[in-house]
């Protein structure tokens, strides 16, 4: 008796194994040891840093779950089957079976991946040895999000700019970030300020611009079907805010034309 209840005990422990996966909280704790055995090196002067800096992000409405990827993708595949069935749709079809697990990988694995603290970009700072204190501009950067009222596409680009302090970060590193927030439900105004809050917090510079143009295809496909219409937010920080011609030079490199 007393020997059937351990098993069953220890079947039932397996079992919960199987099924959480080490999902944000471990994938941090895991990071921070990674990263405090690097930086006892010491030998470099590139600074490698842990997901703490996310938690000086503006945070998306997110409730957490237990829920390991599998399991997300195994619910979703069959809410979105419920969906299709109640629009009347035949799941026998060869060209509609696939489609409720299409759409759950592509939720979790692609187009909602931002929401998983796992997934955020590895980030890399330089320090700024040569003490540039210029602005410096990144302009054109693919923003490709989802509107969190209709979950339809937000497309467009993002120009973000900085004055460096103590440190610079990789140009690459900028798009990841821009990315990263992107693939999350959002409102075009919260986009923007996650984007600047990682910035200021990962740079610690409190001159940061984001600025953001998109059209959002909830405009274009329903309701008033403006397809020339194009949403603008921005966030001005510092010098970007408070000296005018700062202000001024940033908005006419986010105006001007691009290509
Ligand atoms: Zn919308």
């Amino acid at each position: 008796m007393g020997h059937n209840l351990r098993e069953g005990q220890s079947l039932s422990r397996q079992k919960l194994n199987k099924y959480s996966k080490p999902l944000k909280r471990g994938s941090f704790a895991h990071s921070k040891g990674q990263t405090a055995a690097r930086s006892s090196a010491k030998s470099h002067q590139a600074e490698r840093l842990d997901q703490n800096w996310l938690q000086s992000v503006l945070p998306s409405p997110q409730k957490s779950n237990d829920l390991s990827d599998e399991q997300k993708r195994e619910r979703i595949a069959a809410c979105f089957a419920e969906i299709m069935e109640t629009l009347g749709l035949d799941l026998n079809d060869d060209s509609l079976a696939d489609s409720p697990r299409r759409m759950a990988k592509m939720y979790v694995d692609e187009v909602f991946s931002g929401l998983n603290p796992a997934n955020v970009p590895k980030i890399t700072l330089m320090k700024n040895s040569m003490n540039y204190d210029q602005m410096i501009v990144v302009r054109d950067i693919n923003v490709m999000s989802t509107c969190e009222h209709h979950f339809q596409t937000i497309h467009g680009t993002a120009v973000v700019a900085y004055i460096p302090t103590q440190k610079v970060i990789g140009l690459s590193k900028i798009n990841r970030i821009v990315d990263f927030f992107s693939r999350r439900p959002q409102v075009q105004e919260r986009l923007t300020k996650q984007i600047a809050d990682a910035l200021q917090t990962l740079l610690e510079t409190p001159h940061i611009a984001v600025s953001i143009r998109a059209k959002h295809y909830c405009v274009i496909a329903r309701g008033i079907r403006d397809t020339g219409s194009e949403t603008s937010t921005s966030d001005l920080r510092g010098d970007f805010r408070e000296d005018l011609a700062t202000r001024d030079e940033f908005l006419a490199a986010a105006a001007s034309p691009s290509r």
